[in-house]
């Protein structure tokens, strides 16, 4: 069976070389090159899309039968993009993750990121009880202990978020910082230094009609991989011309058509000047779409973002911010996407795990909400946490979409969710949130000023899939 659409897969939708046939006539075969493992981020997609089967995940397969599992349309939590994805369950367990089609999206396509990093769900060392310095603890003196150990600090606490954190929890946190915990020092991880945005920015759909692309301090690649695809079916089945402005090599450059001028470090905005004067901007003939990241932290965003806004306004163009982080439009919108240093603090309250700078050497308490085990953690108040297969809440990815959280798998007692914890811990810091369910918060949200962002999206469009 020769049908190539993996190869094809390969060549024209990922722009990799990877995958090719080995021997002739009736002894070929699909191979990777020169029998080297792949490298693509794209690989896992091949799965999906082989007719026959022949093609599996070393991760899944002969764990269970289709039938053993059931399996529930929900978002993926590992970036800013919000694919929709397909998470298989057999027995509590998180066996499998495919993609769903969503055509405005991801269009049915997922990256390996998003596919193969769940096992952390399974892990057979997850925290399933509370502790106070190592010994056992109930959820009621757990959450005691942590409020009493960040209550009243001020600017001497910090607390740290995770990329992931839900719409909900952002809402809670929010109250949390208006009310007992004001002054705290809050930093988001893995964000970008890009601000929240003014308005309605570009949609990823419309990176299909743009006549020119413009990728500005950003590898998509690494950052956004998914939008990364649309912007190579842009250009190679749509005839869109596309220019870089990225001081490094980026998989962009595999096409000769495209335009790579490599910025030195930080001059990403200068370089952004210079383009209005492109031959390839003088007249278009469409859409152009300018999208920019932040340099992973090397640009100056109020110089860049001013840079892409005069650009966009002198070509008749459209920008799309790459926020990076999976929830950092929401958490921006909730104003609870910090930027701030916790060098100095004494006391820290993480939620997730512990900050990747690692624990400042000046905290003399910690608090974390986590679902692992970490080095430090027998000296802390430790809450245990629920996976992304078991949360509920939404997200609000790189374009502002607000898509619904569906839990593949059921919590199990006594592990509680985020919200939960929440409300709680702010019951424990004097201020009550009394809401019976995470409804209640979201129709709580709604009174809220909005986020100039799109309506939400229903998780469950496009074909049925698998
Ligand atoms: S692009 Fe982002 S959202 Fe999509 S599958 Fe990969 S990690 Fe998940």
């Amino acid at each position: 069976m020769l049908c190539y659409r993996c190869t094809r897969y390969y060549d024209e939708v990922a722009w990799e070389q990877e995958l090719t046939t080995d021997e002739r006539g009736v002894q070929s075969f699909i191979t990777s090159q020169f029998d080297q493992p792949l490298q693509s981020i794209f690989s896992g997609n091949i799965i999906d899309l082989c007719p026959v089967g022949a093609l599996t995940s070393r991760v899944w397969r002969f764990e269970s039968r289709p039938w053993d599992m059931t399996h529930t349309e929900t978002i993926c939590s590992k970036c800013a993009v919000g694919c929709s994805v397909t998470q298989w369950q057999r027995r509590g367990q998180l066996v499998r993750v495919t993609s769903h089609e969503n055509d405005d999206i991801d269009e049915g396509w997922i990256c390996d990121r998003g596919r193969f990093d769940y096992t952390d769900v399974n892990d057979p060392s997850r925290l399933r009880t509370p502790s106070i310095r190592g010994a056992r603890a109930t959820w009621a003196d757990a959450i005691n202990a942590v409020a009493a150990g960040i209550k009243g600090k001020g600017a001497r606490l910090g607390i740290s978020l995770p990329q992931d954190i839900t719409n909900e929890e952002a809402f809670l946190f929010r109250r949390l910082l208006d009310g007992p915990l004001k002054g705290a020092k809050v930093k988001m991880h893995g964000r970008t230094a890009i601000a929240a945005p003014d308005g309605e920015t570009m949609r990823i759909k419309e990176i299909d009609d743009a006549r020119v692309i413009v990728v500005v301090a950003s590898d998509l690649e690494n950052d956004v991989p998914i939008i990364d695809l649309r912007v190579k079916k842009a250009v190679g089945k749509r005839g869109a011309k596309l220019i870089v402005v990225y001081p490094d090599g980026v998989d962009f450059d595999r096409s000769p058509q495209t335009v790579h001028i490599r910025n030195a470090k930080g001059a990403a905005a200068a370089e952004v000047r210079k383009l209005a004067s492109h031959e390839l901007l003088q007249n278009p003939g469409g859409l152009v779409a300018i999208l920019f990241g932040d340099g992973r932290g090397s640009e100056n965003m109020n110089e860049l973002a001013t840079a892409c806004g005069a650009l966009a306004e002198k070509v008749g163009g459209k920008e799309m911010p790459l926020y990076r982080a999976t929830n950092e439009r929401g958490a921006l919108a909730a104003g609870v996407a910090g930027w701030d240093k916790l060098e100095r603090v004494e006391a820290l309250f993480s939620w997730g795990p512990p900050p990747t700078a690692g624990v400042p050497a000046s905290v003399k308490f910690i608090a974390a909400w986590d679902h692992l085990p970490r080095v430090g953690y027998e000296t802390a108040v430790v809450l245990p946490a629920a996976t992304f297969a078991e949360r509920q809440g939404s997200y609000t990815n790189v374009e502002g979409v607000v898509q619904f959280l569906r839990p593949p798998i059921a919590l199990k007692q006594p592990l509680m969710e985020g919200w939960q914890v929440l409300c709680e811990l702010g019951t424990a810091l004097g201020l009550p949130m009394d809401y019976s369910g995470i409804v209640p918060i979201q129709r709580e949200m709604k009174l809220q000023t909005p986020d100039p962002s799109p309506e939400p999206t229903p998780v469950l469009v496009g074909p049925a899939h698998p």
